[in-house]
């Protein structure tokens, strides 16, 4: 088969199975580096392949969400996370006929630029960088998707689609809305991470069951589970809330969207974009939402023990931060050219971005001369 013939299959097979409101691929504006298109595979399909098989990628499996190994092994990593979220939004997408591609590659590439140890390393490494741009995860998903991946003798970077960039540009650009398909992926993130921190603070102890009956969203699931089963264990109990809160959460989103679409009378996936974001719940769900998160930040994010370990991965980012920037000749050699062109406070930067949580741990153990506990096997709490 030709690749026009095959090409045609993508086209025809969008045409078929995607909404008036869908981005098509062909209409994609391409990639900066131009290149001829690939026998069998559309352009978004190619970008998820590119992110699946980049380093940055497979490092989210050593990266925090909200918990480390310390805390127990039940908890969701960066990786796991982003994989919940591509379920949900393909989901999403596939019901609203989006474009499921698009939505698959943006979800996979929305984390990315997460530095080791979640939201405290990037809150360090923004508050060192202060004179130098700061950091910011989304931003530095874009360093990586551009410049810092190298694995194509053509071009540096992973040379995405425009769309998945841009999308991606939209979470700290915030200029204009972005498609729906980068909407649904945003939505999708907040439903997974939810859902899944109260899960996971429950499994480790940090939230009892009867705290969160205070959330209007929690208390009408229990409700619902203890209406139909009795005699559940706490454990499963929470399985099937945390199954059901996704359940109802999803329903409401698509729901509500679907009848904005309409309401809007939109019939292109640029029209959409004249319109304020359409992908949201409904006014009852997104309050009861914005209550659990309200929850989640003073039971969870902001817990003794959630705390202790943000005071201690601080230390550890600074560490190292100060050592690279005082002998940047030991940096790797591929952050040669950033040392360069950008000083050396961005290359240690994008460095320690580059960490796990581990690997960023054993360098401040090997790095710290300020007489921190050496043993790997030192007790958090
Ligand atoms: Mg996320």
């Amino acid at each position: 088969m030709t690749s026009t013939s095959e090409m045609c299959d993508i086209e025809q097979r969008e045409e078929i199975l995607l909404a008036p409101y869908a981005f098509r691929s062909e209409a994609t504006r391409g990639r900066r580096y131009p290149e001829a298109r690939h026998p069998y595979r559309g352009p978004f399909q190619r970008d998820r392949d590119r992110i699946i098989h980049c380093a940055a990628f497979r490092r989210l499996s050593e990266k925090m969400q909200v918990f480390t190994a310390e805390f127990g092994n039940y908890h969701r990593t960066r990786l796991t996370h982003t994989m919940e979220v591509v379920g949900i939004a393909r989901t999403m997408g596939r019901s609203l006929a989006l474009n499921e591609e698009m939505i698959e590659a943006a979800a996979l590439f929305h984390d990315i630029g997460h530095p080791p140890f979640g939201h405290a390393g990037e809150g360090t490494l923004d508050a060192l960088l202060l004179e130098d741009g700061g950091f910011d995860h989304n931003r530095q998903a874009l360093r990586i998707a551009e410049k810092l991946e190298r694995r194509y003798a053509d071009f540096p970077g992973l040379n995405l689609s425009r769309e998945i960039l841009e999308g991606q540009a939209f979470k700290f650009e915030k200029d204009r809305t972005p498609l729906l398909e980068i909407q649904i992926v945003d939505m999708a993130d907040s439903v997974a991470y939810d859902t899944h921190d109260v899960d996971d603070a429950m499994e480790m102890g940090l939230l009892r069951t009867d705290q969160l009956l205070v959330t209007s969203l929690w208390k009408h699931s229990a409700n619902r589970i203890k209406a139909r089963w009795t005699d559940l264990d706490d454990d499963l109990f929470r399985q099937l809330v945390v199954r059901d809160l996704i359940d109802i959460q999803v329903g409401d989103i698509l729901e509500a969207t679907r009848s904005r679409i309409h309401d809007a009378g939109i019939t292109s996936a640029e029209e959409a974009r004249e319109w304020p974001i359409l992908v949201a719940p409904s006014p009852d769900i997104a309050e009861q939402k914005a209550e659990v998160e309200t929850f989640l930040f003073r039971q969870v994010y902001r817990h003794p023990k959630v705390m202790r370990h943000r005071n201690r991965v601080t230390a550890w980012i600074e560490t190292i931060f100060e050592h690279y920037c005082r002998e940047s000749r030991l940096l790797p050699r591929r952050y040669e050219s950033i040392l360069r062109i950008e000083g050396e406070r961005r290359a240690v930067a994008d460095f320690i971005a580059d960490q796990t949580d581990r690997s960023a741990r054993m360098e401040a153990l090997r790095t710290d001369r300020s007489g921190m506990p050496r043993s790997p096997m030192e007790k958090l709490f």
